[in-house]
């Protein structure tokens, strides 16, 4: 028989989806395996959402046997899936550490859209958002990033497939670029999930140095959460503000090659009653946004027990809008969804993951 090298035997298993492709393929070399079977593999766990070894009927006996021992392929747990009355889904999963983090997914006419997390908890400390109440335990690693979509794409109701992924969940996706990153080139790779770049959007509440490196990197769309319209408000609701106040933010956008008309910032504005909303805001978003092409989501406020805000009445919402389409900006008043579970927008966190943050902290 042949004896492996020490150094073989004390290898750490591979994780499988923490590796893009490219990377997958040398992992396996590395490993003594052909780098033909991680393009099998991957055709498995993400062309086909199979990831029963039994099932992978062109992998050798030997290989099979590894998978689970010495090549992992679960990140993720689908600890529980709680249905909205609008058909939105919030699965809440388990890491292997204990840790929980959320995935909320939005079935729509014509799309489906997975809402994934990057962190579990946030350090940015949002006054207005749930999970920056939460704390900041850990990044996300890739393979916990790319298990969210596995998990929950296996949850479609069939005939559904999987249109488009937002890094819209719990965390700031910019405090974890590399991880982010290497989990998009999954997404991305027709041979790994296969969706249209243009159809994942990774949104920021503004962490200015690194978003030019992120759409060097990727063709995905960048959204970045505004929320204010001068300095002192939104210092107060983006605290990162004030190292990145407002002229950084717009100045470093109005100057990225990368955006166009084609390709435009979706500036996030959390509409809060008497904070935000006024026609003045209205009228100074407009000003501020001259120059960058833009599409502002308005968000009326999901309220939660963990802010004092509230979202403005309608006709107030309405009105804000006005202004923006008077002045000819692309703008859309989100209508909230999934909020009777606590999945939408800035709740995130508001039940088990709070107290599993609590608990991984107390260890
Ligand atoms: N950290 C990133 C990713 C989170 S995206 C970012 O800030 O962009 C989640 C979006 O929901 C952000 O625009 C966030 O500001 C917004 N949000 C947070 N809490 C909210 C709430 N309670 N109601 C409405 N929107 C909220």
């Amino acid at each position: 028989m042949n004896q492996r090298p020490p150094s073989r035997m004390n290898q750490r298993p591979l994780v499988v989806k923490d590796h893009s492709l490219p990377r997958l393929r040398e992992a396996f070399a590395r490993r003594e395996l052909a780098p033909f079977r991680a393009d099998q593999l991957a055709g498995w766990i993400y062309g086909q959402g199979v990831e029963d070894p039994g099932r992978m009927t062109n992998l050798p006996a030997e290989l099979r046997e590894r998978l689970g021992r010495d090549l992992l392929l679960h990140a993720l747990e689908l600890e529980s899936l709680e249905r909205s009355e609008d058909g939105t889904r919030k699965g809440v999963l388990r890491a292997r550490d204990g840790a929980r983090v959320e995935a909320v997914l939005i079935p729509e006419e014509g799309r489906t859209t997975l809402c994934v997390s990057t962190q579990v908890g946030c350090p940015l400390a949002c006054s207005f958002c749930a999970t920056g109440a939460l704390g900041f335990t850990r990044n996300l690693t890739v393979a916990e990033i790319v298990d969210q979509v596995c998990r929950m794409r296996a949850e479609l109701e069939p005939g559904r497939t999987l249109s488009n992924v937002v890094f819209m969940g719990m965390g700031e996706p910019l405090l974890n670029l590399p991880a982010v990153l290497e989990a998009i080139r999954i997404l991305v790779d027709p041979k790994g999930l296969g969706l249209a770049p243009r159809r994942v959007t990774v949104s920021t509440a503004g962490v200015v140095p690194k978003i030019a490196e992120l759409l060097r990197a990727a063709p995905v769309n960048l959204a970045v959460s505004l929320h204010a319209t001068t300095d002192a408000v939104r210092d107060v609701l983006v605290p990162l503000n004030r190292r990145f106040p407002l002229r950084a933010l717009l100045g470093t956008l109005a100057a990225l090659p990368e955006l166009s008309r084609r390709r435009p910032v979706f500036f996030e504005y959390t509409l809060m009653a008497g904070v935000n909303d006024a026609e003045e805001d209205a009228e100074r978003l407009v000003t501020l946004l001259a120059g960058i092409p833009s599409k502002v989501n308005l968000i009326p406020m999901n309220p939660h027990p963990d802010a004092p805000y509230l979202p403005p009445a309608p006709e107030v919402a309405d009105r804000f809008l006005g202004v923006l389409a008077r002045a000819r900006l692309t703008a859309t008043l989100r209508r909230p969804r999934g909020s009777d579970i606590a999945a939408a927008c800035g709740q995130l966190a508001l039940r088990d993951a709070r107290a599993s943050a609590r608990a991984l902290r107390d260890r």
